[in-house]
């Protein structure tokens, strides 16, 4: 059994939730700090002390650090639409950026100097080659990518003043586990979107371009289930406790097409449903696939479960939210 203090800032969000969740299993003391702009505090487990409040918050963010004595954060808290930050880039600079250096600040004046930080996939661009590495260029198309590599790189000059730090590029988390699952408002992700569909709570489903060099001329994507994500997390945490530092990618090496996104929740739902094609969605990649080499050999693991898995397990918690989403 672990004893550890863990400060998960974000811990009210979707991958947060279910990490306070895994880690609170695992024996750690968990400590959730979360502005509930965009996490829920439904979605907290009732074992973690939760703080409200914003990373902006100062004032507050040194109150948590005075009255608990932590040995590292996990850092989900940040703005991740890549569309809406083309609109507000400011907004995400500031948060993603600005704010997040404020909380390095307090953690090492409190003498906290061990830091897990949520990344993307979307620092790479467009790759030139697939699966990803993580030594590959990293190029992001989107000011969301950009704030996340920004932070990155803040992250490594700060070792200079004893910060240390693994950064988890995320491809796509997806999925649901211990009853929570994916949704945002507005929703803009394609599996719940197409669960939606197959649900009956939308007519039709978007395919965003069908003319990309891939397989089948739609969008290919790296699906890691929310369950190894936070899995993921514990295994980090544990190497950054005992000395890792690095960057890795956490995804699964294997893409599916929009196509076959869709493909499968059809099968798995046994639910027809319209697909409409439309044009490309600025921004979209074409593939990005990750290689998980890196984690696999760091941490002797990589991800379980598949995109059947994904998309029953979302399918199975979406059906028992029917009733709240159709209010939404
Ligand atoms: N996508 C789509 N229709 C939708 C939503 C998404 O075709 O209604 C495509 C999108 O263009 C991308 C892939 O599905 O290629 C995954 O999109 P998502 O927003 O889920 O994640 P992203 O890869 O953008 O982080």
């Amino acid at each position: 059994m672990v004893h550890e203090t863990i400060l998960v800032v974000g811990g009210a969000g979707y991958i947060g939730s279910h990490t306070v969740k895994y880690l609170l299993e695992k024996g750690y003391n968990i400590i959730v700090y979360d502005s509930l702009v965009n996490g829920h505090e439904e979605l907290i487990d009732q074992s973690a002390k939760f703080y409200k409040g914003c990373l902006s918050d100062e004032i507050m963010l040194e109150k948590v650090f005075s009255e608990n004595k932590i040995d590292a954060v996990i850092d989900f808290a940040g703005f991740i639409e890549a569309g809406e930050s083309m609109k507000r880039p400011l907004m995400f600079f500031e948060n993603n950026v600005g704010n997040c250096i404020k909380l390095l600040r307090i953690m090492l004046k409190f003498n906290v100097n061990k830091i897990i930080f949520s990344s993307t996939a979307a620092v790479y661009g467009v790759p030139k080659k697939v699966p990803i590495t993580e030594d590959d260029e990293k190029k992001p198309i989107n000011y969301y990518g950009e704030t996340k590599l920004m932070f990155e790189q803040v992250l490594n000059a700060a070792r200079t003043e004893g910060l240390k730090s693994i950064k988890l590029r995320y491809f796509n988390a997806a999925g649901a586990w211990y009853n929570i699952g994916e949704w945002h408002n507005p929703e803009t992700h394609l599996i719940p979107l197409v669960i939606n569909t197959a649900l009956g709570l939308r007519e039709s489903i978007k395919i965003f371009g069908v003319d990309y060099d891939t397989k089948d001329g739609t969008c290919v994507r790296d699906y890691v289930h929310v369950v190894d994500l936070a899995k993921a997390h514990e295994l980090a945490l544990r190497g950054l406790l005992n000395g890792i530092e690095g960057e890795f990618n956490v995804g699964t090496g294997k893409g599916y097409s929009v196509k076959e996104v869709i493909d499968t929740v059809k099968r798995v739902t046994g639910k027809d449903f319209k697909i409409e094609i439309s044009e490309r969605r600025e921004g979209d990649p074409a593939i990005l696939v990750a290689s998980p080499e890196k984690f696999f050999k760091t941490f002797g693991w990589m991800p379980e479960k598949d995109l059947n898995e994904i998309v029953s397990s979302a399918w199975s918690w979406h059906k028992t939210q029917l009733e709240t989403f159709k209010k939404k």
